[in-house]
């Protein structure tokens, strides 16, 4: 006999928004899990000087390749982490795993800087800082070869964030904000915060050509950071003519993408450093 309760059971679960719901449920307690087990790993992308077309830094990029889920984005786990109280181990193992994995390259290429990726919430952890130098020490790196690169995606108190950057500075960390043009990573806080680098999204990069609005203002951010005499890395390269109308309006800019290279794991890496560049 179908009960009331059946029912009920029944509509919950074909229904999409409770399989988004219990699908969520799930991926949050894996995450956890993936976590204590230290099972997420990083990958790496150089940062290339478009002038002498050198490696000066790399970006590092965290994956998860889940038993249940396969492979999932950052994209994805990341804003999970940030709402279900996961952001500070991820951090730590994120920050632990890159300097640990990244310490002979950094020794060996002494001009080289390593980017790491934070979460807005990590940088309001007053315990983040002294993690931070610690493991540099650990691994022998010097504060001044890393950069912490932050994404705003809702408003927080930019009066507190500045005071806060501007304590990484003093200690020689470089503050990079990412994904510049989106978000809330916007002209209030390059006005504010004071920070070092900027990267410009990869959604303006892929407007090269195209006489969109984004192209329009990518010539304006053009103009901006060369006033402003910010370093500007422009994200998500893929052809040679994009870099070239970068380098023509830009000549001190920095580039990243897949022209150059993919985000890789450590041996590959290290081989593609090895490589002359013409
Ligand atoms: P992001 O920091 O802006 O990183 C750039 C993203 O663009 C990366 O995606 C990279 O793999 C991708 N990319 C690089 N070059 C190209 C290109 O030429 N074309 C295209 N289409 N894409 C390119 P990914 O690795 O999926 O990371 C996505 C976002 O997740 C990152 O954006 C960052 O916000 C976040 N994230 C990644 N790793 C970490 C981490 O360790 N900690 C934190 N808090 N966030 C992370
Ligand atoms: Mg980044
Ligand atoms: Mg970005
Ligand atoms: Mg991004």
């Amino acid at each position: 006999m179908i009960t009331g309760v059946g029912v009920c059971f029944g509509v919950m679960l074909f229904c999409p928004f409770y399989i988004r719901r219990m699908k969520r449920h799930s991926m949050i307690y894996h995450l956890r899990k993936a976590i204590v087990r230290r099972e997420l790993s990083m990958v790496y992308q150089p940062k290339m000087d478009l002038n002498s077309k050198k490696v000066i830094g790399v970006e590092s990029l965290v994956r998860w390749h889940s038993h249940e889920f396969g492979m999932v984005s950052p994209d994805t786990f990341i804003e999970l982490a940030e709402r279900h109280s996961l952001i500070r181990p991820l951090t730590q193992l994120v920050i632990e795993t890159s300097l640990f994995e990244m310490s002979p390259l950094l020794t060996k290429y002494r001009d080289m800087s390593l980017s790491i990726n934070l979460s807005i919430q990590d940088l309001f952890d007053a315990s983040l800082m002294p993690f931070i130098c610690e493991c540099s020490k650990q691994n022998n790196i010097r504060t001044d070869q890393l950069v912490f690169e932050i994404t705003e995606r809702s408003a927080g108190d930019s009066h507190e964030l500045a005071n806060i950057v501007a304590r990484y500075t003093e200690q020689g960390i470089c503050i990079s904000l990412d994904d510049f043009g989106t978000g809330y990573s916007n002209l209030a806080w390059l006005g504010r915060l004071n920070a070092k680098e900027i990267k410009v999204d990869k959604s303006f990069t892929q407007s090269i050509g195209t006489g969109s609005i984004n192209q329009t203002m990518l010539d304006a951010i053009f103009s901006l950071v060369q006033r402003l005499n910010v370093r500007t890395v422009f994200e998500g390269v893929e052809t040679q003519e994009q870099a070239d109308y970068i380098q023509r309006a830009c000549p001190n800019a920095l580039a990243q993408g897949w022209l150059y290279a993919k985000p890789m794991i450590i041996p590959q890496l290290e081989a593609y450093l090895s490589i002359p560049k013409a």
